[in-house]
């Protein structure tokens, strides 16, 4: 304040004294705040420089030394109450920024309140989510617990399906080793029914019958005694029949001369593979025999009895 005073008498601008009567003008400085004199040459370079003028120029102004002692009395009140109102309206201005800067930090306090409603929001919605997915994966966990309980059991049930395979393997095993031994049989019967159904068949043929009768006859002690005869009373008359159709199966082989007779039976069962020739009846005068069995089907040659046809080298067309 003091140094305003001392400078009041020169030009803030080209430092010259106002001479006394210069209508000196008061400017103030935006950017200071400060209230400046300038003399009439400087007004321009005042305003070119944004210096905002102040009231009427001042015309009572003195330079050095001031004769009038109240004049002077009054220009410093005058200056001292510019300088307070410099400072009131410095503080002003003060407190202008400050409600700006209180009203900005007001403005970014609510977008801060609005910011922080949002995040509560936000905040709420993954609490929510959280809760779900929370709810999803238990529900997972029980889906899980429940197939594995139900995997377990398919595996127990495997195990015994795969025990009752072996078992029926194994039954199958046996079944298939006893159908075996039971073809084994049935081939063997098979065989034994075949030989015997070929032994019925040829014991049912009546030529066949007969041969095998004689060579039997043959063989036996029964024919030296029919070739002693035929040697002293001649060739008898040979008839060969199948008796009866009962098993064994009989031959009657009836030998007859004028004067006497004789009659044998062979007895065949081809499937037992058994033969026994036995003299079944003798007598002189063969006219008392069916007349039949003195038909000749046979003769004594070279020791042996042997069907007409064998002899004759016939076919075996009849008997
Ligand atoms: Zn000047």
């Amino acid at each position: 304040m003091t140094s305003t005073l001392e400078h009041t008498a020169s030009c803030a601008l080209c430092r010259r004294h106002l001479l006394v009567g210069e209508p000196a003008r008061l400017y103030q400085d935006p950017s200071s705040k400060r209230f400046l004199k300038v003399c009439p040459l400087c007004y321009e370079r005042a305003e070119r420089r944004g210096w905002q003028a102040d009231g009427t120029p001042i015309v009572a102004v003195h330079a050095n030394p001031p004769r009038d002692h109240l004049l002077r009395e009054r220009e410093n009140l005058i200056d001292r109450l510019r300088g307070q109102l410099q400072s009131v309206e410095f503080d002003l201005d003060q407190v202008r920024t400050a409600l700006a800067k209180a009203e900005q930090q007001s403005g970014e306090l609510r977008a801060l309140k609005r910011e922080n409603k949002e995040l509560a929001g936000e905040l709420r919605r993954r609490d929510r989510d959280l809760r779900q997915m929370h709810d999803a994966k238990r529900r997972a966990e029980e889906t899980a617990s429940q197939a594995e309980a139900a995997h377990r059991a398919e595996i127990t049930r495997h195990h015994d399906v795969a025990a009752q395979l072996d078992q029926r393997v194994a039954q199958v095993g046996q079944l298939e080793s006893r159908l075996a031994l039971l073809e084994q049989e049935l081939e063997r019967e098979r065989r034994r029914y075949s030989d015997l159904s070929e032994a019925r068949r040829l014991e049912g043929d009546s030529r066949h019958i007969r041969r095998l009768a004689l060579e039997a006859f043959n063989r036996s002690e029964h024919v030296d005694r029919i070739v002693a005869i035929s040697r002293s009373i001649g060739d008898p008359v040979v008839h060969v029949a199948v008796d009866g159709g009962d098993l064994p199966r009989a031959v009657r082989i009836t030998v007859a001369w004028d004067i006497s007779w004789y009659e044998y039976l062979v007895r065949l069962d081809l499937y037992e593979q058994t033969v026994s020739v036995d003299e079944d009846a003798r007598g002189g005068d063969p006219r008392g025999l069916p007349p039949d069995r003195l038909h000749p089907n046979a003769v004594l040659r070279s020791d042996r009895v042997v069907l007409t046809m064998q002899a004759y080298g016939v076919g075996a067309a009849s008997a």
